[in-house]
């Protein structure tokens, strides 16, 4: 062992006794000594704050069947240069930093060499990952680098995970997520969450038998539409008070879109004051959040009762985006009240909602559409990384 205090390294040189057996990497027979190769070097863990390595030349075996192999050493993975006990550290730093560039500072590792240990980890957890039974799935859209490309991201509600990821958010892109399950695991499906998109529905039943029966619009997804509902009502009807100089909807934008409970004593007296002016934007707020109480019945029977007489209260208005969002629910309406039975959405997957929008803010650091997704395994995927 070498300690050089000047440098702040302590190197490690690790040598076999004479005469030791070493096994064939492939068949496991205990063979002699053959030769060594080059002397090589991995990081270990720091000895206080002084960087490690470890020296070795890897003895090499001549196998009768194999031929000349170089032996699995304990301390490290294949062709990684750093040992085990390196990697499973730097598992945990990514993990709580949240980032390569993060954990890159307090591994002193370069960024390709972080990168390539989350990489490795991956790697590792889906080699190990078993088909189990996924009984609640989500299937969801989200956006990579500002909205320029997206991808659909199949998840398994019950363990927050994400099963698989494809680029795009078409027929076909979640045709590629429900490849990526076994048929066993096809056929433990029970319930599916998603939005009201053609696209999805048309693949869930290509792909999940009986699917009609198992799909729940996400409620988060229906309530979204009737929230830009309400927005495109109050910028026509702010379009038209302003040519009248009247400017009562002035600034009152993000009033409208926040659900009741989370708006400040101000804004809601703010609210308050918009509302006894008899203003379009406020019929269709509140039948908005009228909408919101279909989701808290017991059985599918109410809610579909509830729904049929917001449905006719709503479609004698002449509030026309209001209109066309009740028009789209009820043509869905089974798979919206599904809700009661099956009491899924996709926000059981909050979790792994909040994780990926960290993931996207640090976007920059991961160059690319295939790092974006490794990103997310890695974080997400519920996934077995350490090694051994
Ligand atoms: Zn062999």
């Amino acid at each position: 062992m070498k300690l050089d205090t000047a440098s702040e390294r302590v190197d490690v040189y690790v040598k076999h006794p004479p005469k030791t057996k070493f096994c064939c990497p492939e068949c496991k027979q205990e063979l002699a000594c053959y030769d060594h190769t080059q002397e090589r070097t991995w990081r270990h863990l720091d000895t206080m704050q002084f960087k490690t390595y470890l020296h070795a030349s890897i003895p090499r075996v001549q196998c009768p069947e194999h031929g000349v192999k170089q032996v699995d050493v304990p301390w490290a993975e294949g062709s990684s240069r750093f040992t085990l006990l390196f990697e499973r550290f730097a598992i945990d730093v990514l993990r709580s930093t949240q980032t390569v560039s993060g954990a890159q500072v307090i591994l002193s590792t370069s960024w390709d060499q972080t990168w390539n240990i989350l990489c490795r980890a991956v790697d590792r957890g889906q080699a190990r990952k078993q088909a189990r039974p996924i009984r609640r799935i989500g299937i969801d859209e989200k956006s990579f680098a500002k909205g320029q490309s997206y991808f659909t991201l199949l998840y398994d509600l019950d363990r927050s995970a994400v099963e698989a990821i494809s680029e795009g958010c078409d027929t076909s892109a979640a045709d590629a997520c429900f490849s990526e399950l076994s048929q066993d695991q096809i056929n433990s499906v029970e319930a599916i969450a998603m939005d009201m998109s053609a696209a999805f529905v048309k693949s869930a039943c290509a792909n999940i038998p009986l699917a009609e029966e198992k799909i729940v619009h996400d409620r988060f997804h229906v309530m979204k539409l009737a929230t830009e509902a309400v927005d495109k009502v109050r910028r026509e009807e702010h379009r038209d008070l302003k040519k009248e100089d009247d400017t009562r909807l002035t600034g009152t934008k993000y009033l409208w879109l926040k659900s009741q409970e989370n708006l400040t004593d101000k804004q809601m007296s703010r609210l308050d004051e918009v509302f006894t002016h008899q203003l379009r934007t406020g019929k269709a707020w509140a039948y908005k959040e009228m909408l919101r109480d279909l989701w808290h019945h017991d059985t599918a029977a109410e809610a579909t009762n509830y729904f049929s007489q917001w449905y006719r209260s709503v479609i004698h208005t002449k509030l026309e985006p209001m209109k066309k969002v009740a028009r789209t629910i009820k043509e869905r309406l089974v798979n919206v009240v599904s809700y009661c039975t099956l009491g899924i959405t996709n926000a059981v997957a909050e979790g792994i909602n909040s994780k990926i929008q960290a993931i996207k803010r640090r976007v920059g650091g991961y160059r690319n559409k295939d790092n974006f997704k490794k990103a997310i395994f890695f974080y997400c995927g519920g996934l077995d990384l350490y090694p051994q």
